[in-house]
């Protein structure tokens, strides 16, 4: 089975690679009845003089006989663990200092290595001897045995006990029972070929092999029919029929074989000899089927069907390759091409960092963040719900009472008792009023600050990925804007008091909305009252307060503070919807639009340096070791592909 070799070897690069053995070839199980040359057949398809043989129970307990190809140069590797079950499978890693070009090695004695086939023949019996008994008993309990040779494919063949009737020596009564277990449990395998062994001086109608063959293979597909001792038929019979299937039709085929006879086994003739007699034999006695029987074409045989099997399996390895490639591909594409042209890839990265954030703040961002809102959206939530509803729930009056109010006037008339409502106290009650709205027009833009610093760490996941590799300028880069943010910060901060300020520094009576409300004043001056008397009903605290005014309002008092209270509501109402819309448009001229504008710039300036390029663009040890194993996976891929592509057009057919 040689053939299979370079195929095998070949696969086995691929399944290196893909990290799997998607093919398992079929083991290989003989069976039939005692003696009817099991061993032997198997024997010869190994090459190798290495299985008792014999007459009588010979083989009692199951054999599992590993091939295992080696090559000259695995040969002089370090061994691995030969008992770790995947090695056994990969087997390519080898005891050390090995001169031999074969060697066997059994489960049991561990890591012995026997290189003379005659002690391994003979251990096998020993091994037999221990469990089984030297009585013919026999044990469901196998031999493992591995031969490493450079002449075998990685292969499993099976040696069984063969199946009998009466129980002998130490056998138990059911032993026919037992026998048919075990083979049943090896041959129900459906990843098994079954080589059902007849001898050829025995009716082939009554062969067991076969029979039991059928109970688990029904429609013979993984069903050989192998004729042995061709050589023994008595004297003017031959197996044409046989081996024509005339008698019993074997789909996979029937395959004459002539073995040593144990005059052979006990001359010790070699496995070439044999086989050029086999063939003389066939020659002679069968001519019109000698090239469609013997051991070699039996070996042909079993080849081709491996190779079926191989053909079988490569579309899902195929398959499984190329999802693969494409997972490693976008892995690759992710990690990025490794960095030529230092100072292109770093301007590069500024400008896309800084398109990145400004797409974010305009919404034309590639990555669009969908859990919460982020960048401009963001920023205009600030504006008109943080922001706008704040404000409108600052009440104009919030603060003051009748006692504030009539103290204020009666301290700004003086000595004299005042004709009229005093402008002065007006103004210093409503400068009072003015000044609340400054705190929260701060916190809008410290708001709005914190959503320009978050939208840095939303480009740098999202959409920039490619500075990942960078953690260096990545740092840097964040650096950058968030010391321009920080500058940015005080002068914003300073233009939004100042708006405040100017609002305090004149209250412009004349405004026209607020003649309009001097003028309506008068209309519903008793509607003013009743609300006035409603909010203080409850403000039992005022009494509190060190003015001590405890008596009830004069008539003329109660107007003033309906004035005042009038005059202040309308004045604020109007301020405060200047600020409501003067902040926003500060803070989007003095932080989000100068940021903007100005990012690029401040990047390239503090970033874009000869001396900083290498420093900048090191790449994380992680990112360029992962995109070496990831660009080896992706080459060794494409070679198996390649392998696979090969294996289909050259050696299948
Ligand atoms: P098993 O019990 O089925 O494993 O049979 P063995 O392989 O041990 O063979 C039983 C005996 O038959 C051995 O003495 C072999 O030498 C002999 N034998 C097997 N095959 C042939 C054959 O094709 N021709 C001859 N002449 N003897 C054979
Ligand atoms: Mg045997």
């Amino acid at each position: 089975m040689e053939a299979l070799i370079p195929v095998i070897n070949k696969l086995q690069d691929v399944f290196n690679t893909v990290g799997a053995d998607i093919i398992q070839l079929p083991q290989i199980v003989v069976v039939g009845t005692q003696s009817s040359g099991k061993s032997s057949v198997l024997e010869s398809l190994v090459g190798r003089d290495l299985l008792p043989r014999g007459t009588g129970i010979v083989t009692r307990r199951p054999l599992i006989l590993q091939l295992v190809h080696v090559s000259a140069e695995d040969r002089r590797k370090t061994a691995g663990d030969e008992n770790d079950p995947a090695t056994w499978k990969h087997s390519r890693h080898l005891s050390k200092g090995i001169d031999a070009e074969e060697w066997g090695k059994f489960l049991h004695t561990k890591n012995k290595l026997y290189t003379d086939f005659d002690e391994i023949r003979q251990e096998i019996e020993n091994e037999t001897e221990r469990i089984s008994g030297n009585n013919k008993g026999i044990s469901p309990e196998p031999i493992h045995l591995k031969i490493f040779s450079p002449n075998v494919v990685n292969l499993t063949l099976v040696d069984l006990p063969g199946m009998t009737k009466v129980p002998v020596g130490d056998q138990p009564k059911d032993i026919e029972l037992q026998i048919r277990d075990l083979i049943l449990r090896f041959i129900s395998n459906p990843n098994s070929i079954i080589l059902a062994v007849t001898a050829a001086n025995t009716d082939m109608a009554t062969s067991e092999a076969l029979k039991i063959a059928r109970e688990v293979d029904p429609d013979g597909r993984r069903t050989l029919a192998v004729i042995t001792k061709l050589d023994l038929m008595d004297a003017g019979t031959d197996a044409m029929d046989v081996l024509m299937g005339r008698v019993i039709p074997v789909k996979l085929g029937i395959i004459g074989v002539v073995n040593r006879s144990q005059l052979d086994i006990n001359n010790k003739k070699s496995v070439a000899d044999s086989n050029r007699d086999e063939y003389a034999f066939l020659q002679k006695k069968y001519p019109s089927l000698a090239n469609r029987n013997g051991t070699k074409y039996l070996a042909r045989t079993l080849n081709r069907l491996l190779m079926h099997h191989i053909r079988d399996c490569l579309p899902e390895l195929k398959t499984r390759i190329n999802v693969l490639a494409a997972q490693y591909q976008s892995l690759l594409n992710g990690y990025g091409e490794p960095v030529d042209d230092k100072s292109a890839t770093l301007l590069q990265l500024i400008t896309k960092f800084a398109t990145e954030y400004c797409n974010t703040i305009e919404g034309t961002a590639k990555y669009i963040e969908t859990s919460e809102l982020c960048g401009g959206a963001r920023i205009c939530y600030i504006f008109h719900e943080t922001f706008g509803r704040t404000l409108e729930s600052v009440d104009p009056l919030g603060g003051l009472n009748t006692i504030d109010i009539l103290t204020a006037i009666r301290n700004a008339t003086g000595p004299r008792p005042a004709l009229f409502v005093p402008e002065v106290s007006f103004e210093l009650l409503v400068k009072r009023q003015i000044k609340r709205l400054e705190e929260p027009s701060l916190r809008c833009v410290e708001l709005v600050h914190e959503e320009m610093q978050r939208i840095i760490q939303h480009c740098s996941n999202y959409s920039t990925q490619e500075l990942l590799r960078f953690p260096k300028l990545h740092d840097a880069i964040v650096e950058v804007v968030t010391s321009l943010l920080r500058r940015r910060l005080p002068v914003t901060n300073e233009m939004v008091h100042n708006l405040v300020a100017i609002e305090l520094a004149y209250i412009n009576t004349k405004h026209p909305d607020f003649a309009d409300a001097c003028g309506l004043m008068n209309n519903n001056i008793e509607e003013q009252r009743r609300n006035r008397l409603a909010r203080e009903m409850p403000s039992a605290g005022s009494r509190d307060k060190p003015v001590p005014i405890t008596r009830k309002l004069s008539a003329r008092e109660q107007r003033d503070c309906e004035v005042i209270e009038r005059l202040i509501k309308s004045y604020f109402l109007i301020v405060r919807k200047n600020i409501q819309d003067s902040v926003p448009k500060a803070v989007m001229h003095f932080l989000v639009n100068h940021v903007k504008d100005t990012l690029q710039s401040e990047l390239v300036g503090q970033l874009y340096k000869a001396l900083l390029l290498d420093d900048l663009l090191t790449e994380s040890e992680d990112m360029a070791q992962r995109r070496k194993e990831a660009a080896d996976m992706q080459q060794a891929l494409q070679r198996a592909s390649q392998i696979i592509a090969e294996i289909r057009e050259t050696h299948l057919w």
